[in-house]
């Protein structure tokens, strides 16, 4: 498919620049070269944020042209498809059909952003014990954003930054992946072309403890946009002070089926929705917690289901499961399945490894302790456990340093305006799995998943400063 290696440049103010060193990304099926990237040094993470910090106090972003620029740019993404799908697909192990839909929904996510851009209004605020006076807010941009992203949705998850910053007026400095660096670098170039002015837009390429470290350390940031793992998150809050975050970060995401629901749809959507991306999703449906009642009917159609599942080349259009992103993290998941299958765990299927490649896998038997119930596995694999009583499932889904997002398949009307309230998660998916992600929908969560809302009409509100204004009408 690819002819040669891909040679990119950085996107700093407004320009295409190369740099002394170079960053590798490989195709993470076949293991071959897929692009080389400008490395960024310390000296071009220090013109990166100069570059946004002039564009700040210097160049006006008008709400019009803010809109303008994200439509053209969703526009273009929509061009781009194909391209940009392909993208994701080498570098990220994405299957095709998915990384597809990866796209179409950063679109949508551009679409929304852009039209929050128009939505911005401060409010006017009751005179009560202010007599004399007019109070009222305007919202006004917070400054510069350095946006730090994960492997896993390298376009999308890179846009619920982009398009919301830039919405609101600010400029951003992108800290992407390194795995998946590639598709933020094409997604730089549809920005320039979609207008986006100078120094409101950077690209920084380089590892996370260096790149990243210094743009931690750089206090001209204001706002830290994080989507990754745990660890890092709670680093960053430590390392940035009273600077503000928002944090989205990882789960061992539950769903709980009820007995009381149609048994084999829910097991065909489980297990597809805990293979999407080999697992690697932050709302993967990684605990299923089933009803004593159906647990052998469902766990029949589950495993059959899995087991159907095509695993392989990313680029073939039928595959539905691809490589995990290194063989590193393949051999994680394995060593996790090892020491389940010590405790007394029984793999139903898959959890065989075969370089970064892991079959998906469905596991019963298991048990709190064990780091495929208690840690996220971010890997094709679920885990099975049943229960008597709802009380006891709401406890088995709460018991955990996560609260991401949970599914529930009922069909008792009470209990599923009941169970939000029961549940420690940012979000509840009723009849469907934990894994539904709309990308307007107010999406973040509690625990040690993390704090703050994306989605474009919330994340917006942490990117802007409310200005309180108080008119004294007497003078
Ligand atoms: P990760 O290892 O935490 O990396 C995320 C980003 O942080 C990368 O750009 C990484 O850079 C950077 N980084 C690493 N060390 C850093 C440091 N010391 N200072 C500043 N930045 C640093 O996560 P990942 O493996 O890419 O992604 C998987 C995780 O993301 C999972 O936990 C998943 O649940 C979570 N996630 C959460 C959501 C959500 O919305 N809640 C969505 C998707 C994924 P380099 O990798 O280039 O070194």
């Amino acid at each position: 498919m690819q002819s040669s290696i891909l040679k990119e440049k950085l996107f700093i103010n407004g320009e295409w620049i190369e740099t002394e060193g170079t960053h590798q990304v490989f195709n993470k099926y076949t293991g071959e070269l897929f692009s080389e990237i400008a490395l960024a040094d310390e000296k071009i993470v220090d013109q990166a944020i100069n570059a946004a910090v002039t564009a700040h106090k210097e160049i006006n972003f008008p709400v019009e042209q803010r809109y303008e620029v994200l439509m053209r740019a969703a526009d273009l993404l929509k061009q781009n498809q194909t391209a940009l799908a392909e993208t994701i697909a080498i570098e990220g192990g994405k299957p095709i059909s998915d990384a597809n839909v990866e796209v179409t929904r950063s679109v949508s996510t551009l679409q929304v952003a852009a039209e929050e851009a128009k939505k911005l209004t401060g409010e006017i605020i009751p005179n009560y014990n202010a007599p004399g006076r007019f109070l009222y807010t305007v919202k006004k941009p917070v400054g510069v954003v350095a946006a730090i992203t994960p492997f896993n949705f390298p376009l999308n998850l890179v846009v619920h930054k982009v398009g919301p910053a830039l919405a609101a007026g600010n400029p951003i400095i992108i800290k992407p992946a390194s795995d998946t660096a590639t598709t933020t670098v094409k997604l730089c170039e549809l920005l320039e072309e979609a207008g986006v002015p100078k120094g409101y837009v950077q690209c920084v390429v380089g590892s996370g403890r260096t790149v990243g470290e210094q743009l931690l350390n750089d206090e001209r940031i204001v706002h830290y946009t994080f989507t990754g793992s745990p660890a890092i998150g709670k680093h960053i809050q430590q390392t940035i002070g009273l600077r503000k975050a928002t944090l989205e970060l990882g789960s061992n995401s539950a769903t709980i089926v009820h007995h009381d629901t149609d048994v084999e749809k829910a097991a065909k959507k489980i297990a597809r929705m805990a293979n999407v991306n080999a697992g690697q999703v932050c709302i993967s449906v990684q605990r299923v917690f089933i009803h004593d009642s159906i647990k052998e009917a469902f766990l029949d159609t589950l495993v059959r289901e899995v087991a159907q599942l095509k695993v392989g080349d990313p680029l073939n259009k039928d595959t539905n499961v691809g490589p995990m992103i290194s063989e590193k993290e393949a051999r994680r998941i394995e060593s996790w399945i090892d020491e389940a299958v010590s405790a007394g765990a029984v793999v139903l299927t898959g959890g065989k490894r075969e370089g970064s490649v892991v079959q998906p896998a469905v596991l019963t038997n298991v048990k709190k302790g064990l780091k495929i119930v208690d840690e996220e596995a971010f890997a094709p694999i679920v885990s099975v456990s049943s229960y008597d009583t709802i009380e006891e499932a709401v406890a088995l889904v709460n018991d955990s340093k996560y609260g991401l997002q949970a599914g529930i398949y009922t069909s008792d009307l009470k209990l599923s305006y009941q169970i939000p309230y029961l549940l420690e998660v940012g979000g509840v998916i009723v009849n469907d799995t934990s894994s539904f992600r709309a990308d307007q929908m107010p999406y973040g969560g509690v625990k040690e998943s993390g704090n703050g809302k994306e989605g474009p009409a919330y994340a917006i509100q942490e990117l802007v400063e409310t200005v309180t204004v108080v008119v004294n009408l007497e003078e």
